[in-house]
């Protein structure tokens, strides 16, 4: 991985998730067809999983009523957005459904640093420049029950004109063709269901043997002050 980035060392405020000290942040990267639910679940994983943050992206996309700046997204215009490619501020960013959506280095590389995972909820060009860049990252790709129900929940949430659901229905094919470059499939039929299907992958990946930081691990149990005192003679030759 390429990070730049310094670590911060500030305790993390009230309601922040705590850094992890036995490992480095994990990077699980959610993409899904527009209506999907991918916004609800990654907002209801970070609010259940201690631990982990959900980046928030820049758009040139105007926000939807309910959404504010700084929340769902660092709303902006196109000239300041193309000046942030520029000084390469952006791990990743694409074009999606005619506007321009970048991930940011700086929180991201931060978080990671300081054992903190991260959640990036990007679409499926996004989520291929990351995996190249971030080898050890998860990638999951949720997947609706089927193209009525996707159709029937991009109306629901009456949040885009009719023209504007009509060209996310167009691209769903090409995105659930990418499911093979994804390590994970989960199909959000049931909420309730999906939300425990995705805290398995989390808690899983968190205990993989090859995140447990090596230093952490001899500073507790090999290097411990008690042993290099007392037991240590007892200790077998090694
Ligand atoms: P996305 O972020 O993938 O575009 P959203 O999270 O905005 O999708 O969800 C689209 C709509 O579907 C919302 O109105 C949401 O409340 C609804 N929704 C999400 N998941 C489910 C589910 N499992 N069952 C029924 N409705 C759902
Ligand atoms: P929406 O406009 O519905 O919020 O998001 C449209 C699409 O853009 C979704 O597939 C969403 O995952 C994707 N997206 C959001 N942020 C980013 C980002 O930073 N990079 C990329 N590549 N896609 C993003």
């Amino acid at each position: 991985m390429s990070s730049s980035s310094t670590t911060s060392s500030a305790a993390p405020a009230a309601g922040q998730p705590r850094p992890s000290t036995d490992r480095r942040g994990i990077l699980f990267i959610i993409s899904a067809p527009s209506g999907t639910g991918k916004t609800t679940l990654c907002k209801q994983l970070s609010a259940n999983l201690p631990g982990l943050w959900h980046s928030i992206s820049y758009t040139t996309r105007k926000p939807r009523s309910g959404e504010m700046h700084g929340r769902e997204y660092y709303f902006i215009e196109e000239a300041p957005f193309r000046e942030m490619i520029v000084r390469n501020e952006f791990v990743e960013w694409a074009q999606v459904y005619g506007h321009l959506y970048g991930t940011p280095w700086k929180s991201l590389t931060e978080k990671i640093d300081q054992g903190i995972d991260v959640l990036l909820e990007i679409d499926v060009q996004g989520a291929m420049q990351v995996k190249k860049q971030f080898e050890d990252s998860v990638p999951i790709f949720i997947l609706p029950p089927s193209m009525t129900v996707l159709r029937s929940r991009l109306q629901t949430r009456a949040s885009d004109s009719p023209e504007e659901i009509h060209r996310r229905l167009h691209e769903v094919r090409e995105e659930v063709w990418s499911y093979r470059e994804y390590a994970y499939v989960v199909r959000n039929l049931d909420l309730g269901q999906s939300l425990r299907d995705l805290e398995s992958i989390f808690r899983s990946e968190r205990l993989k043997t090859q995140r447990l930081n090596i230093k952490w691990l001899e500073n507790n149990f090999i290097f411990d002050d008690d042993l290099q005192t007392g037991d240590r003679k007892d200790l077998p030759n090694r």
